[in-house]
């Protein structure tokens, strides 16, 4: 899992930093992100755009990450962003994202988070039912303004991922669907608002794929729907928008392709399509989010207590879990695990990696070979960056760790940890 200049001195190091002196420096438990990785990673899907000469938007799916530090990287490298509430919204805003950058998603956009995002001139709202429609008309006439929209459309394609993360079947709660023609009825109520200007067709079919068939069946059913609406109603979209779900490596399990490869497939198969039909090749967006902040994102962990069932099982229990990463006991995610201060060591013992937590289904790494730990040693869980700390919780009246940037040597806190004054700040005394 880990690259050679990752561990010097049997030390794992992030973004030229013992990780063990960052854990000294910022407590456990910490999420880390080296920040040349998300670079590289946006860079890397750029890079296919550009030498397919097609116009594009990489637009980072903030929901896997985001803080006031990371839209600033997302500027800084050019990327777009989506956002699918007021507070991210919010949060893109306080950062100073350029607001034309942003696309709007999700499938009940309250009006008052609607009005936000008109009046902050996001660049598109992904429209995703018949009642949004009718509301953000209503908004545009109120506040006398124009947006620019995308359909969400429903393809049909069921990616080969776990289940509870599928959003691209028929039976989703996303999009129209194409196949009973509520995506044309969709698209003949968006041209005659005369506040939306729709700008393209969008889809996102699922998450953690490994599969290219999924993205070529996708791709080739936006272009059927391209075609058939410029047949059929003398519309054009300017902008095919795939989503993203572009599959990780967590565990030596998993054998994805490169994320950028992904893209490159989609752009392969989006070409031969348009050109085979004599339609002109349109823009493509992307949205991942996992694929740029996954790999990036380190969890230390201090480890504490410790329990041999004789003939059954080793459990270390380190001082985070659930509250900062729910995945494995939400849906049975799996990680790889080094020991910070000793990556390599012979003298090593398969154990259960628990967290603190309430619930026996607290669970951050189910049989894992580790070397020997003591209390006091630091467990880095890896490729945690994304649906971590963004789903984290304070469960059991745990603060939420502190998230730590750190590039080229150089280290700055991104998000504070939590403090108890911060977890009572919102209740109050009992008065009646
Ligand atoms: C969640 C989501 C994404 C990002 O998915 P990843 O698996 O993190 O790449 C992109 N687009 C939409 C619409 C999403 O809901």
């Amino acid at each position: 899992m880990l690259d050679d200049n990752e561990i010097q001195d049997n030390q794992l190091i992030i973004g030229g930093i013992p990780a063990t002196d960052l854990a000294a420096e910022y407590g456990t438990a910490l999420q880390v992100y080296d920040v040349s990785k998300i670079r590289s990673q946006i860079r890397a899907f750029q890079r296919v755009f550009k030498e397919n000469d097609i116009e594009y938007a990489v637009s980072y799916a903030s929901k896997a990450f985001a803080c006031l530090a990371m839209y600033q990287v997302l500027a800084q490298e050019d990327a777009h962003a989506d956002v699918v509430s007021g507070g991210e919204l919010y949060t893109a805003i306080q950062a100073g994202f350029p607001m034309d950058h942003v696309s709007f998603h999700g499938n009940n956009k309250s009006r008052a988070e609607l009005e936000m995002a008109i009046s902050h001139h996001v660049g598109v709202i992904m429209l995703d039912n018949f009642y949004e429609i009718q509301l953000l008309s209503e908004v545009l006439a109120d506040l006398d303004e124009t947006t620019n929209v995308m359909l969400r459309v429903s393809p049909a394609v069921s990616a080969h991922t776990h289940e509870f993360i599928q959003t691209g079947q028929q039976d989703s709660k996303f999009g129209f669907d194409i196949i009973t023609g509520q995506a044309d009825e969709a698209l003949q109520q968006v041209l005659n608002e005369p506040n939306m200007n729709l700008i393209g067709v969008h889809s996102h079919i699922g998450s953690q794929i490994f599969e290219t068939d999924g993205f070529k069946i996708e791709t080739e059913k936006l272009v059927n729907l391209m075609q058939h609406w410029h047949d059929e109603f003398g519309f054009t979209p300017q902008i095919i928008n795939v989503g993203g779900g572009f599959g990780i490596k967590y565990t030596d399990d998993d054998h994805p392709i490169r994320p950028e490869d992904f893209v490159q497939q989609i752009l392969t198969t989006l070409r031969a399509e348009t050109e085979s039909r004599g339609l002109a090749t349109p823009a493509v967006w992307i949205e991942p989010g996992r694929s740029i902040a996954g790999p990036a994102g380190t969890t230390l962990y201090t480890v504490g207590s410790s329990k041999t069932i004789p003939e059954i099982r080793k459990y270390v229990a380190v001082d985070g879990g659930m509250g900062d990463n729910i995945r494995p006991a939400l849906y049975g995610a799996e990680y790889d695990a080094v020991v910070a201060n000793d990556v390599h060591d012979d003298n090593t013992e398969l154990i259960t990696l628990a967290g603190k937590y309430c619930e026996s289904g607290d669970i951050l790494i189910k049989d894992i070979e580790l070397p020997v730990v003591q209390p006091g040693d630091i467990i880095a869980v890896l490729a945690t960056g994304a649906y971590g700390y963004s789903m984290a919780s304070n469960y059991n009246r745990n603060e939420r760790p502190a998230v730590v940037f750190v590039e080229n040597g150089k280290s700055q806190i991104a998000i504070e940890r939590e403090t108890y004054a911060d977890l009572i700040h919102l209740d109050r005394n009992l008065t009646i």
